[in-house]
């Protein structure tokens, strides 16, 4: 029997609240402050029981039991990404033999190690950016370190991809905002964008930088568009960070670049 949903959705779920807190403290600087979970409302210790993935936001009805303080509906969102998409990399790359369980696949089971980071790094990532408008340098920074190590790991990835796609993908960065820079006189997307992309360059070859942008501009503007239909005062600019859509649109591109060559034979 392979390894039963149910238990890659747990996993999921404990690793999702593990990105929870990896979220809420590497921009405060506070990663390795103390191990357990205070209310950030009053500071009251959180019960276990109060800290169960999704089930506790459910019976709690979003709100602390401490204090009474909302508990943001990101909590039970990133539970819910993480274990979904350890269930869809481990559908696409299933490694395990059935009982006595052994690895089997040990390719895939590469192939599935690199996804599952990818894709945890990056939702860690992107929900910083949603709620401080920065990519951290201690995420994106050790990424484009490890390239080298990604090369050696994965069974696709060569050098000449990997290494062109680091400096592919921040160096088109740094050039559009010299470009924007020059025509606006104002910065457009920032250098933390510079480096997501310069680690998914080198996580997934220079062959995933023009999907990865094209993506995540169309969703982008798709987005900004009827974010600014719908809520007048937003400034396109300033307040939608670019982050979590170089984000999905590397993953559209890591998982779908097949179909979507099939579809429109473009990229
Ligand atoms: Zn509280």
């Amino acid at each position: 029997m392979q390894p039963s949903t149910w238990v890659l959705a747990i996993i999921g779920l404990i690793l999702g609240s593990f990105y929870n807190v990896c979220i809420y403290r590497i921009p405060r600087e506070s990663f390795w402050e103390s191990n357990r979970s205070h209310c950030p409302g009053c500071g009251t210790m959180i019960p276990f029981w109060h800290n169960i993935p999704i089930l506790s936001y459910i019976f709690l009805r979003g709100k602390a039991h401490c204090c009474g303080m909302r508990i943001p509906i990101r909590y039970p969102i990133v539970e819910f990404l993480a274990a979904l998409s350890l269930c869809l990399i481990y559908w696409k790359f299933p490694f395990l033999s059935e009982f006595p369980i052994k690895v089997v696949d040990f390719n895939n089971m590469l192939r599935f190690f690199h996804a599952f980071t990818f894709t945890s790094l990056l939702l860690i990532c992107s929900f910083i950016d949603i709620d401080h408008k920065i990519i951290p340098d201690v995420i994106s920074i050790p990424m484009i370190l490890s390239t080298p190590l990604i090369i050696l790991m994965h069974p696709e990835l060569d050098w000449k991809s990997g290494l062109i796609g680091v400096f592919a993908g921040g160096g088109s960065v740094i050039l559009i905002n010299r470009v924007y820079y020059m025509m606006r006189g104002e910065t457009g997307i920032g250098m933390g964008d510079a480096k997501l992309l310069a680690a998914i360059g080198g996580w997934l070859g220079y062959q995933a930088i023009f999907p990865t942008f094209f993506y995540g501009s169309i969703l982008g503007s798709v987005f900004g568009v009827s974010a600014m239909i719908f809520k007048k005062r937003l400034n396109f600019k300033s307040e939608i960070p670019f982050g979590p859509f170089l984000a999905v649109g590397s993953l559209l591109h890591l998982f779908l670049s097949r179909q979507v060559q099939e579809l429109f034979f473009i990229f």
